[in-house]
């Protein structure tokens, strides 16, 4: 089935079980705003390790399961057919910092995240630098031993539930001034404050606040990289996850797909079961077809990773999947409601909260315009037939 190895529809099927085991606490999490039982969260927490299903992204050599990345979507695919964040549970910690972290780093940071320990956040978004990364105004001074970090981050995503946070800044002096590093810096360390925590439209545990950075000391050993390094794992991680936001996407559009063909085949309007009336059928096989071309791209992207694929095409292709299922996922989300009818528009109803929570995956880790401009640059510098393997 979909040329899937043995072992990647182990892994599918693995994924599957655990994320329908979490389904039902759906309802309950949405009208407690986000917020989940303590003891579920750890329950959760612990069966997603004793599964082998956390830090699938890490590589063996710092303890990770090391999947391809066709599994690794398989799994993500699974994460995105629940509400709430709740299977954020199958977490993934920064697998581009392996490369570049030092061995004290890898021991302080990195193999303890990856034994699901330790839970990062990134404040690179400020007030006005968003899709402009390159627009930042937080900076950092070096002074000693150290660099001291001043500036205010916007909508940190899993601030309240993390214990260590990358921070993107400019430099201020010496010979990369003006370019950018990256830092991890423990939480709490003094300087660093939650301005305020603003009410998003999905309920979700992990919090986005604003927080601000004021002559924060973090010790130089704790630089990502290299000076000036900031933008490139900034840009690899985008690749990263932009393919995994475009799995989650193909996943929630799998639920809806389900859930609105399991009611119009047993809800009965004049007579007849609602997906008989045409005009619904229509939306059942629009949401359908849209969603298997989607599924076949994204397979297809994840195939190229695995390849060894060059880096920049690959910046395309991360692009170009991530603009086409999270717009997909985006118009299916609303049929579901139109097929729920007024059922579609109550919290407690699947597609109602879906349509909500998909709602940030058009906007974050690259809103779709931006998806737009790097495919068409792309096309322009490489030529169509680099970009899509033709
Ligand atoms: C729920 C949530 C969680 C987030 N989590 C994090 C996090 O953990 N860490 C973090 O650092 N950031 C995070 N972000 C920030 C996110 O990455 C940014 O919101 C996103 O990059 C867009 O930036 P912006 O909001 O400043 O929009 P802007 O840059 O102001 O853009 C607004 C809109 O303008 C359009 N646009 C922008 N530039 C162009 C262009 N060049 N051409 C055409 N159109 C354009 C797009 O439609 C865009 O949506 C999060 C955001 C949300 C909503």
């Amino acid at each position: 089935m979909d040329g899937l190895s043995e072992t990647d529809l182990e892994i599918r099927r693995r994924a599957r079980e655990f994320v329908d085991t979490l389904i039902p606490y759906e309802v309950e999490t949405e009208l407690a705003g986000g917020i989940l039982r303590p003891e579920l969260v750890e329950e959760h927490h612990e069966e997603a390790l004793r599964r082998g299903l956390y830090a699938t992204n890490m590589p063996t050599s710092v303890g990770g399961p090391g999947l391809t990345a066709l599994q690794q979507v398989l799994v993500q695919e699974q994460v995105g057919r629940v509400t709430n964040g709740l299977a954020w549970c199958l977490h993934t910690p920064p697998q581009w910092w392996v490369e570049v972290a030092t061995e004290e780093q890898l021991e302080r940071w990195v193999r303890p995240a990856v034994r699901g320990e330790r839970h990062e956040c990134y404040a690179i978004t400020e007030e006005l630098a968003g899709s402009d990364v390159s627009a930042l105004a937080t900076t950092a001074r070096r002074d000693g031993d150290d660099y001291v970090v001043n500036g205010t981050k916007w909508h940190v995503t899993s601030y309240n539930v993390a214990d260590y946070c990358f921070v993107q800044a400019v430099l201020t002096d010496g010979p990369h001034a003006g370019e950018h590093v990256l830092l991890v810096v423990d939480l709490p360390t003094p300087g660093i404050e939650v301005v305020r925590t603003p009410a998003y439209s999905h309920h979700i545990a992990d919090e986005h606040p604003i927080v601000s950075f004021t002559d924060v000391r973090v010790p130089a050993s704790q630089l990502v990289g290299a000076e000036g390094a900031g933008m490139t794992f900034a840009q690899d991680w985008f690749r990263f996850e932009r393919v995994m936001v475009a799995a989650r996407c193909v996943g929630a559009s799998a639920r809806l797909v389900d859930e609105m063909t399991t009611f119009a085949g047993t809800r009965i309007v004049n007579g007849r079961p609602l997906g008989e009336h045409q005009l619904v059928t229509a939306m059942l096989a629009d949401s359908a077809t849209e969603l298997f071309a989607a599924r076949a791209a994204l397979y297809e992207v994840a195939r190229s990773i695995d390849a060894g694929e060059d880096r920049a095409v690959l910046h395309a292709r991360a692009s170009m999947v991530k603009l086409l299922c999270s717009e997909t996922a985006g118009r299916i989300a609303d049929r579901a409601v139109q097929v729920f009818g007024g059922r579609g528009y109550m919290r407690e109803n699947v597609a109602e909260r879906m349509y909500r929570e998909l709602r940030v995956e058009r906007i974050w880790e690259g809103a779709s315009e931006l998806q737009r401009l790097i495919v068409g640059r792309q096309l322009l510098k490489r030529g169509a037939p680099t970009v899509l393997g033709t």
